[in-house]
């Protein structure tokens, strides 16, 4: 078999196969090697107790205008996160329920809340998420992380928890680890920190019927390429005309590379010759958050019964971000949490009971004592797979930004950067996903 191809794109997530179809349709030989056995990478829905469940990424909103194009060329339907009643907040094991977009935690907490959201959204309008490092002033933004300008902009303790619990459900990492430089960018490229945060009008506004990983499928139909399934690639090597591609288990040739990966899986090959001292650095200093997703099935939507949307943050152990997880079929009927950042490394080392006991714990504590009799739980710890390394997304630290970021989209040489970390809008999500292997696919094609 003749394993030379015009591109090869490394990666069949939604990003790789963006690129493929893009390149594919303009007539180039192309093959895209996946180090699964399966497409999708963060997407991936699972068949459990007769019916789907998400596992990795999940949501689609207005504004993601890619993602929402290909649903409906694939003939998928959407249907809205059921988010009927009362919404939950726990701060500081103090359970308040209320409506709209900023929870009841005191008067004042609340009005510190929404200058802080007004704030973010300033400074977000701000910044350009094609270049974030020529913004006036991105040296001293990039220099604090979000938990500084948390605190020089908090006085009051749960207005500030509230407020780190949505970075954890936003980036699924701690504050002090992300650069608010890049908190800023990230919420500029989904056109604002509320669209971000939001169910109606944001980025949790809908599901899509079956399972998100159907996208991958439906664009590896579309793209008509060659998928080499089971591949890891582990060298690349730029020769004058032409790029070796090796994976564990063969060897190809091509012209352009597209890298369809985040920067922390690129990290993991070798280059022959080495890549830029920026791009190579930036491998390593894009550290993945860390989620671990977990879903709890029940016999009936007890939530629901009570007037409660099933929608809840929470800044106690464990469980941060829950939802009700319930396909629009009625068929089953399930909760959704997330545990992020350190939580979730010590979570995903228990054993998957003690994992079920304390989600279970959570969601009683939340919604009450209907919620021990759970039927079926499945979780997936996004830190112990070797092809994320985490998740959702990367993570800049402070200082990274305006040293390492110009180096996101650069190509090097035949070499050109994807994934959805190198996006322009959506960052981290499906959307963006699409978007880099769009614009990487460009690239090649000398569009750009
Ligand atoms: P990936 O999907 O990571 O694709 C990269 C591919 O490269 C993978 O298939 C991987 O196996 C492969 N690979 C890695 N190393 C190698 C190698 N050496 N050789 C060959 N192949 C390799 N986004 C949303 O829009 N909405 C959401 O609700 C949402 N929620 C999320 C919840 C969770 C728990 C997670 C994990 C993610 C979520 N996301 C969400 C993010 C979204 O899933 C990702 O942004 C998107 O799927 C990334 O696509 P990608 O193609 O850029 O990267």
């Amino acid at each position: 078999m003749a394993l030379d191809f015009d591109t090869v794109v490394v990666g069949g997530g939604l990003s790789g196969l963006a690129a493929a179809r893009q390149l594919r349709e303009a007539g180039q030989a192309v093959a895209v090697l996946e180090a699964r056995d399966r497409l999708g990478g963060r997407t991936l829905t699972v068949r459990h107790n007769g019916s789907w469940v998400d596992v990795g990424g999940q949501w689609v909103g207005p504004g993601q205008d890619r993602v929402l194009a290909l649903i409906k060329e694939l003939g998928l339907t959407t249907y809205p996160q059921p988010q009927l009643g009362r919404r939950t907040v726990e701060i500081d094991s103090r359970i308040t329920r209320y409506r709209g977009f900023i929870p009841k935690i005191g008067l004042r907490a609340l009005i510190e809340t929404a200058i802080n959201v007004y704030r973010i959204e300033r400074s977000a309008a701000r910044i350009s998420s094609d270049a974030p490092w020529e913004a006036r002033e991105a040296h001293a933004l990039d220099q604090l992380s979000i938990a500084d300008w948390l605190t020089d902009h908090s006085s009051r303790r749960n207005a500030a928890e509230l407020m780190r619990v949505a970075v954890n459900a936003i980036m699924a990492e701690e504050p002090d680890q992300i650069s608010w430089l890049h908190f800023l960018t990230y919420a500029s490229a989904a056109g604002g920190f509320k669209r971000l945060a939001e169910v109606r009008g944001g980025a949790q506004q809908d599901r899509i019927s079956g399972g998100a990983q159907q996208l991958a499928a439906g664009l590896a139909r579309l793209a008509d390429v060659e998928v080499f399934l089971s591949h890891p690639v582990q060298r690349i090597i730029q020769r004058e005309a032409k790029v070796e591609v090796h994976t564990t288990r063969a060897a190809f040739t091509c012209r352009h590379v597209i890298l369809a990966l985040a920067p922390s899986m690129c990290a993991k090959l070798a280059f022959e010759p080495d890549l830029p001292a920026a791009r190579a650095n930036l491998h390593e200093e894009m550290a993945m958050g860390s989620v671990v997703k977990c879903v709890v099935g029940y016999e009936y939507p007890f939530w629901r019964d009570k007037g409660l949307s099933g929608e809840a943050v929470s800044n106690g152990q464990w469980g941060r971000l829950f939802f009700d997880n319930s396909p629009a079929d009625g068929s089953v009927f399930s909760m959704v949490a997330f545990v992020f950042a350190a939580e979730a490394k010590e979570f995903g080392a228990m054993p998957v009971t003690e994992r079920r006991r304390l989600i279970v714990a959570d969601l009683e504590r939340l919604f009450g004592a209907e919620a021990r009799h759970a039927r079926w739980y499945v979780d997936k710890d996004w830190n112990q797979d070797p092809y994320a390394g985490g998740c959702y997304t990367g993570v800049l630290a402070p200082g990274v930004m305006t040293s390492l970021g110009p180096a996101i989209r650069q190509p090097s040489g035949r070499l050109h950067f994807a994934g959805t970390e190198a996006a322009r809008r959506w960052a981290g999500y499906m959307d963006g996903a699409i978007e880099s292997g769009q614009r990487a696919a460009a690239e090649v094609l000398g569009r750009v």
